[in-house]
């Protein structure tokens, strides 16, 4: 068994609305005197605009790009998105699972919602769902049907447990006919839900992109 740290979100006493929830709290730290407003807005602009899937859509678009890249992101994936600028906080350990013709990757945290913070932001509401956790380890074929992702029954899927250690990112292929494309249009086809393994990249439609 692997080592888990849970979370404990200490929610009990906020509303049910996680966005009444966010605002309460707010205040009352900064009431308490306990984190300043400057400090909440650089943290909330971090998880908006600096942290987020775009981080992992860059590193897949790299690897997509560049062979000696890939071997890296491949070998030692913490090492690999440090050379991109990213890391830090829920993503010191990080391994990178590489999507095959014959092998699809998907990842989750079946004790609560570890997740690479750095490279793909905040978790989605879905992650965090009890029934996502449970079913994507019992079936996770079932469950990537619900996302509209029918894979064929020759593919088989590996279902990775994220940990408070561990922390996951999956290496969608490559979508055909992107031979042409830079790294950066190739890095705006790459979304969250790939990085995750509930979609796939799919192929740019003609004219657009
Ligand atoms: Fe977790």
């Amino acid at each position: 068994m692997k080592k888990h740290t849970p979370h404990h979100d200490g929610a009990q006493r906020l509303p049910s609305d996680p966005a009444l929830q966010v605002m309460a709290l707010e205040s009352l730290l900064v009431e308490k005197g306990l984190v300043e407003q400057e400090a909440l807005d650089a943290l909330v602009d971090t998880y908006e605009r600096r942290v987020g899937p775009r981080n992992g859509a860059k590193v897949v678009a790299k690897a997509w790009s560049d062979p000696a890249y890939k071997a890296r992101l491949l070998d030692d994936c913490t090492a690999a998105i440090a050379e991109l600028g990213f890391g830090g906080l829920q993503g010191e350990h990080m391994i990178a699972v590489e999507n095959t013709p014959t092998v699809h990757n998907l990842v989750v945290c079946t004790l609560c919602s570890c997740y690479p913070y750095p490279i793909l932001g905040l978790p989605p509401v879905w992650y965090k769902s009890p029934a996502y956790r449970s079913r994507a380890v019992i079936d996770p074929r079932g469950v990537l049907r619900e996302f509209g992702l029918e894979l064929s029954a020759h593919t088989q899927i590996c279902v990775w447990d994220s940990t408070a250690e561990l922390r996951y990112l999956v290496l969608p292929q490559r979508p055909a006919a992107t031979e042409a494309m830079g790294e950066e249009q190739l890095a705006s086809l790459v979304t969250r839900d790939a990085m995750i393994g509930v979609a796939l990249v799919a192929v740019p439609q003609a004219g657009g992109a």
